[in-house]
């Protein structure tokens, strides 16, 4: 492996996901297996901005595996987006004599590290982090797995009052622009009825649906509403239309809101990070650069940064039908 970078910093970005401790203990355990010195940067563009970078070595990260959240904290840094405030990180990095940097974030982050290396030449590697799965090039980012368990285990309880009482629920879950985690977690927790961006089921059919359901002896219903579900303005609109539009149920809200970002990482997505922080260390060395690690037919790949921003992951058609018939 030629050695081509001898400092490299490591921030997380955007809105924080589980796993993002488990990838920077790996971008950090791996600089040091390879003799490579490493920096955490803190809040994110904003901590580069400011040369808020720390050394750290493999002791420095330890018992972080299995935390949630980032112990270098994350930031949305409006001065990066100015060539002004670019030019301010890439001096703090130049005066460092930081040589590479790795960037844990959405796609957001990626497009602001792209950017940097269009300007200033400086290699970037990113490692998706965010629990809406939502990044080309991966077919898991860090935190969706984690944070499907957290919201399996939320329907799953409010299951347990649904059914005690008559009522239908309509369950908020993440997910502005795609229905990943409203589609798997709505599954997985038998959902009646899965609500998401990507397709306008109509209030009629919803309601047509339910009655449908009640009528087959159902006596309690779930409905997972992704935040960006485009049936009604909002979960509690969605809520009086069916109060005025049928009868027999108790109808209640629940929104599971940042819950579902917190809680130590589950198996899946620390191992995935470990993986992450290795392939993009070692990329690095490789030579690589303006490029994210992904999960793809369970091997580690890079796809190019400037296709991982465009545009949304598709949802799963197959598993929109699987929901179809698990609602019979
Ligand atoms: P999440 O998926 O959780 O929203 P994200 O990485 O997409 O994560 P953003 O808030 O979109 O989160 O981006 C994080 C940061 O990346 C921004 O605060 C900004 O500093 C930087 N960034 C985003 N877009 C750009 C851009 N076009 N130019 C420069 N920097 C950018």
């Amino acid at each position: 492996m030629p050695k081509t970078i001898k400092k490299l910093a490591v921030l997380t970005s955007g809105g924080d996901s589980p796993g993002m401790n488990a990838a920077i203990r790996s971008v950090v355990r791996t600089c040091a297996y390879h003799g490579i010195e490493c920096f955490g940067v803190y809040k994110g563009y904003e901590g580069l901005i400011e040369g808020d970078f720390k050394r750290m070595d493999a002791r420095s990260v330890k018992g972080i595996i299995n935390k949630g959240g980032t112990i270098l904290k994350s930031a949305r840094s409006k001065e990066f987006r100015t060539v002004e405030g670019r030019q301010k990180a890439y001096k703090q990095l130049i005066d460092a004599n930081i040589d590479s940097l790795v960037v844990i974030g959405g796609d957001g982050s990626f497009t602001g590290a792209l950017i940097f290396n269009q300007e200033f030449g400086f290699p970037v590697m990113g490692i998706p982090g965010t629990i809406d799965n939502d990044i080309v090039g991966t077919s898991h980012t860090l935190g969706f797995d984690t944070a499907l368990n957290t919201v399996v285990d939320a329907i799953d309880k409010i299951r347990d009052t649904a059914s005690s009482h008559n009522r239908l629920f309509f369950v908020e879950v993440m997910g502005r622009d795609v229905g990943h985690i409203a589609l798997n977690a709505g599954i997985a927790g038998g959902a009646e009825e899965i609500l998401i961006p990507e397709e306008d089921l109509g209030l009629d059919r919803l309601v047509e649906s339910l009655n449908r359901s009640r009528k087959s002896g159902k006596t309690s219903s779930i409905v997972i509403v992704a935040e960006g579900d485009k049936i009604g303005k909002n979960i509690f609109e969605l809520k009086d239309y069916v109060d005025d539009n049928m009868e027999g149920y108790d109808v209640r809200v629940s929104v599971l809101g940042h819950m579902q970002r917190g809680g130590p990482p589950s198996c899946f997505d620390r191992v995935l990070a470990s993986r992450m922080g290795v392939k993009a260390v070692e990329s690095l060395l490789d030579g690589e650069t303006n490029y994210m690690v992904g999960l793809l037919n369970g091997k580690m790949e890079l796809t190019p940064l400037d296709n991982a921003i465009k545009g949304k992951t598709k949802i799963n058609l197959e598993l929109l039908r699987v929901s179809d018939i698990m609602s019979t």
